[in-house]
């Protein structure tokens, strides 16, 4: 056993539906999956994109982390908000300028002065398995639309196939 050949961040072997890839220059393999995960940890920060150790640029970490099943699912990413007990059901996206309207529709719907602080912890589903995953800070809040995304898609396809059978 060299350490070679497994994945740096999980441990684990290839497998045939896990290749073990290069994603950067630095000579150590991941699984994709495993990549995109970190980079997701790391959104908002210089490593959502780029290789700390060697500065290559690193793939977008959300074509990773997208069911092949959900890829062409075009649904509404929706976050549910609660502040002082109140919860609001609000529409986002990952647009230019989507944030800021985002934080201005909070002010808006919870009566906030328009120069608020937030500290958001966002609870998403994790894309690939479905398991629950919390990321705290305004930072990732185009990572948890991308999340979003992937529950509404995945909310949207289990409907239809409720209503087909
Ligand atoms: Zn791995
Ligand atoms: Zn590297």
């Amino acid at each position: 056993m060299t350490g070679c050949d497994v994945c740096w961040i999980c441990l684990g072997e290839a497998d045939e539906c896990k290749p073990l890839l290069l994603v950067c220059k630095c000579p150590r393999p991941v699984h994709a999956a495993c990549a995109a995960r970190w980079q997701l940890q790391s959104a908002g920060k210089s490593e959502e994109t780029q290789c700390r150790f060697c500065a290559a640029a690193l793939p977008d970490w959300r074509q990773f982390l997208t069911p092949e099943a959900l890829r062409s699912v075009d649904a509404l990413a929706t976050m549910s908000i609660t502040l002082k007990a109140k919860t609001a059901v609000l529409s986002v996206s990952s647009e230019a300028g989507a944030y800021e309207e985002f934080l201005h529709r909070i002010c808006c719907i919870f009566d906030l002065p328009s120069d608020a602080q937030f500290n958001f912890g966002f609870d998403c589903d994790d894309p690939l398995n479905c398991g629950k995953i919390t990321l705290s800070g305004a930072r990732f809040y185009h990572a948890a639309v991308h999340c979003a995304k992937i529950s509404a898609a995945r909310r949207l396809t289990e409907s239809r196939n409720i209503g087909e059978s």
